[in-house]
């Protein structure tokens, strides 16, 4: 008799799990340069609570699709878990799991009261009419309803969501609680109790990070930006604005470039009206992988993890690069990056712009209050510049790369906050 052996098929290493092992390997380093006990680390190392939904959707022509969802709580030992929601066919558990962590090490890096979160759904959101997406966002809050909260876990928008979808969200928190909660998420209209100077934070704090490390007036300095979504579309313009000179952009449609500095604000414009930069005629198409290997001075990918690895980073030029997007370099990439004398200003530093005026939005909504955008605008710099600097005279100090001086301020203080609550019971 023949026993018949199941064919096995290797597991599959998702771009989230890679996300998840590069987290982890940033985790290790700061965790050793620290002397953490194993224990900690394996806490830190551990997502306070994760949980997975199933998200059934009714499609308009009446038949049901049901999706995965996620809501990952990194760490709340620092104050509430905080952290946005990400609308992608590719995203799964590990990733959520990736951007929650980064999350509890930013919020920590820029000195605000959080802990770290994340959420997704696999989904395009591209492919639903705005009908099933409000059903569709509407029925995964349901799902994550116990975790959210003003004082427990504060949503925001991440790639594929936006202030409609933040709107969908306290509406269908609110009539569960029976009144209104404008501080259950941000990022929400300024109708709503959304907060001046929210839609560009990342992009103005990319921007600040950028000029700050380029150490060198910005006129005529010249940028490659992938990703011209939320994030990337104004951290081009506001490079722009300061003077450099943006010569390239990419977005899923395609890429662009005028080697004379592309009109940003025409370009927004073109996509506005297309949905994609391919096609705008006032720059030549280049192919995608192209842009990273241009020989500016400041690179900036601002769409998904894991686009500059070690197959790509020796051919980048750009002196600076600069990380809109969360997790684009993978720690193989960085050690090529780092031995080539290219400066990586990190993800957790680079892009907390937005997390910085979330945290503003959300005071200004527990005190029932609102700002001017001079206020938000002038705290922002001023969380971004005093975090760049520690990164920086830490990374001189201490002869590391200013991911690593990041990740070592930032978990830390998580590890200090752990220290001192002590452990339950
Ligand atoms: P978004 O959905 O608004 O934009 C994503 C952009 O990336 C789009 O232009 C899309 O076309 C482009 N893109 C996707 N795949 C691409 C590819 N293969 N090549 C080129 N372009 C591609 O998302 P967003 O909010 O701008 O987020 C972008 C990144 O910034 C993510 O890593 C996100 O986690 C990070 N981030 C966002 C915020 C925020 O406030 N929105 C804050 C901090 C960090």
């Amino acid at each position: 008799m023949s026993i018949m052996v199941p064919s096995t098929t290797p597991a599959l290493i998702t771009p989230g799990r890679q996300a998840l092992d590069s987290a982890l390997h940033q985790l290790d380093q700061a965790a050793a340069h620290l002397g953490l006990d194993n224990g900690l680390r394996t806490m830190l190392a551990t997502p306070r609570r994760s949980l997975t939904v199933s998200v059934p959707v009714r499609r308009e022509d009446g038949s049901l699709d049901v999706v995965q969802g996620f809501r990952v709580q990194h760490n709340v030992s620092r104050g509430p878990a905080k952290g946005g929601i990400r609308f992608h066919p590719a995203t799964d558990i590990h990733e959520v799991t990736a951007l929650a962590m980064w999350m509890t090490w930013k919020c920590a890096l820029v000195g605000i009261p959080y802990g770290g979160a994340k959420g997704g759904v696999a989904v395009d959101p591209t492919g639903l009419t705005t009908r099933e997406l409000e059903r569709l966002t509407r029925r995964y809050v349901n799902e994550i309803l116990p975790l959210i909260g003003p004082e427990k876990d504060i949503p925001a928008p991440d790639v594929g969501t936006d202030e409609q979808t933040m709107a969908w969200i306290m509406d269908t928190y609110s009539v569960n609680a029976g009144y209104s909660v404008p501080g259950v998420v941000t990022g929400k209209p300024m109708t709503l109790g959304g907060s001046l100077g929210r839609g560009g934070a990342t992009s103005r704090g990319v921007q600040i990070a950028a000029l700050a490390a380029l150490g060198r007036p910005p006129e005529g300095v010249t940028v490659a930006v992938q990703g011209f979504g939320k994030v990337g579309a104004l951290a081009a313009q506001y490079l722009a604005d300061a003077g450099c000179k943006v010569v390239a952009v990419s977005d899923i449609t395609g890429a662009v470039h005028d080697g004379r500095g592309l009109d940003v604000a025409a370009l927004r414009a073109w996509v506005a009206e297309s949905g994609g930069v391919r096609g705008y005629a006032q720059a030549d198409a280049m192919a995608h992988d192209d842009l990273f290997e241009l020989d500016v001075d400041v690179l900036v990918p601002a769409a998904l993890e894991g686009v500059i690895t070690e197959a790509n980073a020796s051919r980048v030029r750009a002196r600076l690069v600069v990380e809109g997007a969360n997790g684009p370099t993978t720690p193989e990439a960085d050690e090529i990056l780092a031995a080539n004398g290219t400066t990586v200003v990190p993800d957790i530093l680079a892009n907390a712009g937005g997390v910085i005026v979330s945290y503003l939005e959300w005071v200004q909504n527990l005190q029932a209050c609102s700002w001017s955008s001079g206020e938000i605008e002038l705290k922002l710099r001023e969380l971004m510049l005093n975090a760049f600097d520690e990164v920086k005279a830490l990374a001189a100090e201490r002869g590391l790369t200013l991911r690593q001086a990041a990740h070592v301020i930032g978990v830390s203080r998580v590890a200090e906050a752990h220290r001192m609550r002590g452990l339950y019971p």
